[in-house]
């Protein structure tokens, strides 16, 4: 007996597919899943995480639904992948975040966003809020510099520690050394699968989505989704460093640095979120866990709103909008950042860390049958 019932279900399929192994050649799961007789929690939700939910191993399944043994793998990892999310939530009071949990994620964003835009209105002189301001230090006399980065430092810090810790949870659950940074190659190897979403290929084929016919297109978006968080977040960094290192003001200059690569990943999550939203809606239901769909959509939302509120004060920061577009984005990145641990956000988290788990194993497996 497991702690829930999808436990108890994902439990008897890898029992069944432990006998089959038909798939072992298509991901990480089924080889990690042959490498043990029985399954702890840790163990099912280690597997649950390393599933990238690409559908194949449901259409290959001779046992798979309308047959009595009704394997449905991708579907039922991905409910306790879900369910995951909340058992190592930190702190446990913020567990309940993940139930409802689009709501939860729309309603913060309203509100920081309303937040924003009432404070600038409050606080600020109209002729600023409404007029055209340009060159360095513009945004800054609408929020000043200082006290932008204690509200947005303060938001990040409480997000990494958040994260840390629940990602301690689920490492220690899954039965790893706290240490794992010393273990070099895992974790580039780790890297490299997360890089490239080795595993979400369907076994060389693609995705599945309703019509049965697989494609690369989720993994596409995927990396256009990834990459472009990953370059917004260089861009932010650069602009840190030329503010405190170099004394230089945003807004900058169409060519510099931190335009250049804020850009580059703004375009990258507005077309990345919009692909994983259509591709969500091509799926067939049946490999989804419908009901955290409001999860998915939120955090996809987010992300698109995000970059789209960026792009459109970069396009029109020296017209009268900057103000309140100004204040539209910033209330949408404080929303994003204060939601990262309570939703969509820590898939990326567990999967890293059930790769750099199946590295591990597959090293050690591999050098005991060496000796
Ligand atoms: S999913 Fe079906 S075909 Fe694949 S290993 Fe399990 S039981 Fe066998
Ligand atoms: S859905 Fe794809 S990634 Fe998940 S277990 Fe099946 S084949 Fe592996």
């Amino acid at each position: 007996m497991h702690g829930t019932q999808i436990l108890d279900e994902a439990d008897r399929l890898m029992t069944v597919c432990n006998s089959c192994r038909y798939c072992e050649g298509l991901c990480a799961v089924f080889p990690a899943m042959e490498m043990r007789r029985s399954f702890s929690d840790g163990d099912l939700n280690y597997l649950a995480n390393l599933c990238h939910g690409c559908g194949a191993c449901y259409v290959d399944c001779q046992f798979s639904p309308p047959h009595e043994f009704n394997v449905n793998v991708p579907q039922t990892l991905a409910i306790a992948r879900a369910d995951s999310y909340a058992a190592y939530t930190w702190p446990r009071a913020c567990a309940g975040l993940f139930a409802r949990n689009g709501l939860v994620i729309s309603l913060t964003a309203a509100v920081s966003v309303a937040a924003f835009l009432f404070g600038f209105a409050a606080v600020s002189d109209p002729k600023l809020l409404y007029g055209i301001n340009t060159g360095p230090g513009a945004f800054y006399a609408l929020m000043p510099h200082n006290a932008m980065a204690a509200l947005f430092g303060a938001a990040f810090l409480y997000a990494i520690i958040a994260l840390t810790m629940s990602l301690r949870a689920f490492w220690r659950d899954i039965g790893e050394p706290i240490g794992m940074c010393a273990d070099a190659p895992s974790l580039w190897q780790a890297v490299r699968d997360a890089g490239t979403l080795r595993y979400l290929d369907g076994g060389g084929v693609g995705c599945f989505n309703a019509d049965d016919r697989p494609t690369d297109r989720r993994r596409l978006y995927h990396h256009l989704t990834f990459y472009g968080f990953a370059l917004c977040f260089a861009a932010t960094c650069v602009a840190t460093l030329y503010h405190y290192l170099l004394a230089r003001e945003a807004p900058y200059p169409w060519w510099d640095l931190p335009v250049v690569l804020g850009t580059l990943g703004g375009i990258g999550l507005l077309i990345g979120p919009i692909g994983l939203f259509v591709a969500k809606w091509r799926r067939d239901t049946a490999l989804l866990d419908e009901a955290r769909m409001g999860m998915d959509v939120a955090f996809i939302a987010m992300l698109f709103l995000t970059s789209l509120s960026g792009m459109a004060l970069l396009l029109l920061r020296a017209t009268p909008a900057m103000g309140p577009l100004l204040a539209l984005h910033l209330g949408f990145v404080f929303a994003l950042f204060i939601t990262l641990p309570y939703g969509k956000f820590v898939h990326g988290l567990y999967r890293f860390a059930a790769l750099v788990r199946y590295a591990r194993e597959r090293k050690v497996m591999a050098q005991g049958t060496a000796e």
